[in-house]
Order: C-alpha cells, then sequence, then structure tokens
C-alpha cells in the first residue's frame, strides 16, 4: 500500500484504521461487471423489480405500468384470501408484530402449535415442524439427518438450499444425473451397506419444471436401505388427491420418510416445513441449528399459513382451474413455435428456452414493456446452460388473462426475432 493510498482510508474519527492489503470486495468485481454491462445495453434491472403496487395474485403495478404477474409461485393465490388476511391481522392485535426469539425459547406461540396441527391434518402424518423458511427447512433437515460417516445422494439439479443444507451438515456428498434412476441405482450400489444414506428429491424441479420419477426413485433408495426426503415446494395444493404433493399423486403415501414444504408458493406467506411419520421425529427440534438458533416466525405470518392450508385441504376448484391453466399456456406457446422445458404441461411451471442471454434479455424486456412479467433465469441455476423465462401459473389467473398472455409472447416472440 502507498502512503497516498493508507491516508485515504485514514478518517478524523479513526486514524488508526489502515485499509487492509487485498480487498475482499474485488471478488465480486467481475459480477459488477457484467451486471453494468446488462444496464448499459438499456434493460430494466432484472434483478431489481419493484412492486409498487399489488392489486390481486394476478396484477401488480411495475415501474408506473399495470402488469400481470406470471412468475410468482402464487399458485393457488392465496396471498389475497379474506379468511387468510383477516386470521393474519386477527394475530398481529392479540399477538403483536413478532415473537422476538427462538421457537427453543420464548418464540412458541398459540399460532406455531396450530399450524404444525395443520400441516399434520394437511398430510395426514403424525409430525410436523415449522422453521422460518423453506430455504431453512432444507438446511436443517439435510444438515441434522445425515451426519459423518454417512451419505447425502442428491439430484444434480437440486435447488440450492438442498445443496446448502449439504454443505452445512458433515455427511458424504453423492450426485446423480438429474432424474436418472439408472445413475441413482448405480451410485448407491458402489457405497458400503451399513452407513446410514437419506436420497434427496424434489417432485417439481422449478427450473424446468418437470418432475421426478418418485415412484422408480423411491424404489431404487428402498432397495439399497437409504431413507427419502423430498421436496416438494412447487406441487403442494395441486398434485394428489389431497394436494400433497407428486409424492401422492404418484401413489407413495407412507413410502416416503421426510417431506420438506414452503409457505412462500401455494401457501401464499413466508416459512417451511418438513412433515414425517418418523417415532422421533420430534428429536429433530432438540438438534437442528436453523431451527434453534433463529428467531421464529411471527404470529401473523403463522396464523396466515394455518387458514391457508386449511383452505387448502379443499381447493379443489381452484386446483382443476390451476391445472386448466398450464394447459391453456403450455398448449398456446407450443403452438406458437416456442420451445418449452417440458413435453407436456407436467407442473404449474412453464419454461420458455431460449438460445442465449442476448435472447432471453430481449424477450423478458419486450414482455415487460407490454406489461407482463415473467421470471428470467441463467446459468449457474439453470440446467445445462441454458436460458429460461419461467412463467408459472395461478389458479387465479382468468382463461383471459392467459389469452392476452399469449398475445404478448406472441408479439415479443415477433419483434425480438425469436419467432419467425
Ligand atoms: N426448495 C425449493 C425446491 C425451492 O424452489 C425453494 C424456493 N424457490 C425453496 C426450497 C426455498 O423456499 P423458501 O422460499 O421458503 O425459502
Amino acid at each position: 500500500m502507498t502512503e497516498a493510498t493508507a491516508a485515504a482510508h485514514q478518517t478524523p474519527e479513526h486514524p488508526e484504521r489502515v485499509a487492509p492489503e487485498t480487498d475482499l470486495m474485488s471478488k465480486f468485481d467481475r459480477l459488477i461487471a457484467e451486471r453494468q454491462a446488462l444496464l448499459d445495453s438499456g434493460v430494466t434491472d432484472p434483478f431489481a423489480i419493484v412492486m409498487e403496487q399489488v392489486k390481486s395474485p394476478t396484477e401488480a403495478v411495475i415501474a408506473g405500468k399495470d402488469t400481470i404477474l406470471l412468475g410468482t409461485y402464487n399458485y393457488m393465490g392465496m396471498t389475497f384470501d379474506p379468511d387468510v388476511i383477516q386470521a393474519g391481522k386477527d394475530a398481529l392485535d392479540q399477538f403483536g408484530s413478532g415473537t422476538n426469539g427462538s421457537r427453543m425459547l420464548n418464540g412458541t406461540f398459540r399460532d406455531h402449535m396450530a399450524v404444525e396441527q395443520a400441516l399434520r391434518d394437511f398430510y395426514g402424518m403424525s409430525g410436523a415442524i415449522v422453521f422460518s423458511t423453506g430455504y431453512m427447512a432444507n438446511l436443517g433437515m439435510i444438515s441434522t439427518l445425515a451426519g459423518k460417516g454417512e451419505y447425502v445422494i442428491l439430484d444434480a439439479d437440486s435447488h440450492a438450499s438442498i445443496y446448502d443444507g449439504c454443505a452445512q451438515g458433515n455427511a458424504e456428498i453423492v450426485r446423480f444425473r438429474h432424474n436418472s434412476v439408472e445413475d441413482l441405482d448405480k451410485r448407491l450400489g458402489r457405497l458400503p451397506k451399513e452407513p446410514g444414506k437419506l436420497v434427496v428429491l424434489e417432485g417439481v424441479y422449478s427450473m424446468l419444471g418437470d418432475i421426478a420419477p418418485l415412484k422408480e426413485m423411491v424404489a431404487v433408495a428402498k432397495k439399497h436401505g437409504a431413507m427419502v426426503l423430498v421436496d416438494e415446494a412447487h406441487s403442494m395444493g395441486f398434485f394428489g388427491p389431497n394436494g400433497r404433493g407428486v409424492y401422492e399423486d404418484q401413489g407413495l403415501e407412507g413410502q416416503v420418510d421426510f417431506v420438506v414444504g414452503t409457505f412462500s408458493k401455494s401457501v401464499g406467506t413466508v416459512g417451511g416445513f418438513c412433515v414425517s411419520n418418523h417415532p422421533k421425529f420430534e428429536a429433530i427440534r432438540l438438534a437442528c441449528r436453523p431451527y434453534i438458533f433463529t428467531a421464529s416466525l411471527p404470529p401473523s405470518v403463522v396464523a396466515t399459513a394455518e387458514a391457508s392450508i386449511r383452505k387448502l385441504m379443499h381447493a379443489h376448484n381452484k386446483r382443476q382451474h390451476l391445472w386448466e391453466n398450464a394447459k391453456r399456456l403450455h398448449g398456446g406457446l407450443t403452438q406458437m413455435g416456442f420451445r418449452l422445458g417440458t413435453e407436456k404441461p407436467d407442473s404449474a411451471i412453464i419454461a420458455v428456452m431460449l438460445d442465449d442471454q442476448e435472447q432471453a434479455v430481449a424477450m423478458w424486456q419486450a414482455l415487460l414493456d407490454n406489461g407482463l412479467y415473467v421470471n428470467m433465469a441463467r446459468p449457474p441455476a439453470t440446467p445445462a446452460g441454458t436460458y429460461l423465462l419461467r412463467c408459472s401459473l395461478c389458479a387465479e389467473h382468468s382463461a383471459d388473462q392467459i389469452d392476452r398472455v399469449l398475445a404478448m409472447f406472441q408479439a415479443a416472440g415477433k419483434a425480438t426475432g425469436v419467432l419467425s
């Protein structure tokens, strides 16, 4: 460091402060430059979208413009349900705005117990534990279940929270090819027999909206003596006769050891959970650091979650409408000639695949300018270097809105040269 730079880092309040030799922030220079290049090209910053007003589960004002929301994971449209909102207001009035503490100490209120009971009822399972987010549920469950000398076997396209759960724990990590039953079988077969093994799967993979062949995978896991955890974040409420998820849809009740989920999608608030029938499941609360060492959810949040989960048990019409919307959008986009992440409308996520970042950004901006918000996703979050515009449907989208969305995709596709 030169004298001049050292002097520049001394302040009148801290004359002794000297800048460190290496700026730890310099590792972000490439990211800063990439983002700046994107902004210099004149596009709206896709990572700084502000919802200035939210009018309903499907409509918001963004940059002063009425916009249809098609990228929110608000699958069942519960965020504006009057009963859900009322439950939150009542809890705010009765219990205040926050808990000020961990579930283990002063942070368990009436409605934390009530929402865990609602989860037991929804899933028909004996155990339910609520976490502060779905991210923390995966972090906590995976790092706590699989310890030193044991194994976590996960799909290569797993969500970041699953990878981070592996990183937080001490188990050995084994990855298998996305949705490959054969590769899962092969990799499990190479492991020593005795140590504990946890196979981690997702019902719906959120980048392409494809579903896992859970039936075959659970059979393979069981053959090798592994326990199974399934993250059903993107399926709760509308897969299976009771909306429990892909595992229920594929007839796997009683065969999955742990189901992880979130309140941030179909439930319409924030929070995460794990449910299980394991007789010792409660012990997780005693050992799980992301459960113990953080504050519990505010009473208003758990009260809204409880009201929402109980309504989701009977939301058959909404479920049906959501699937109709998925079919309508998938069919329309396919007909126009867009390349999609799945051949059929397998889930409520429909991913439009584009060739490169330039195409993705141009399409995304054209849609936004016309009043449509979708999620843009790019590597490393996406599989195999793909650039995606991810659409997620809501049970509250009307058929007319979907038709308007399709017209906007057609116009944007033509304007950007993605469609010929
Ligand atoms: N699992 C999966 C598969 C997810 O997609 C997400 C969030 N997108 C999470 C877990 C984390 O959920 P939350 O938003 O509640 O942290």
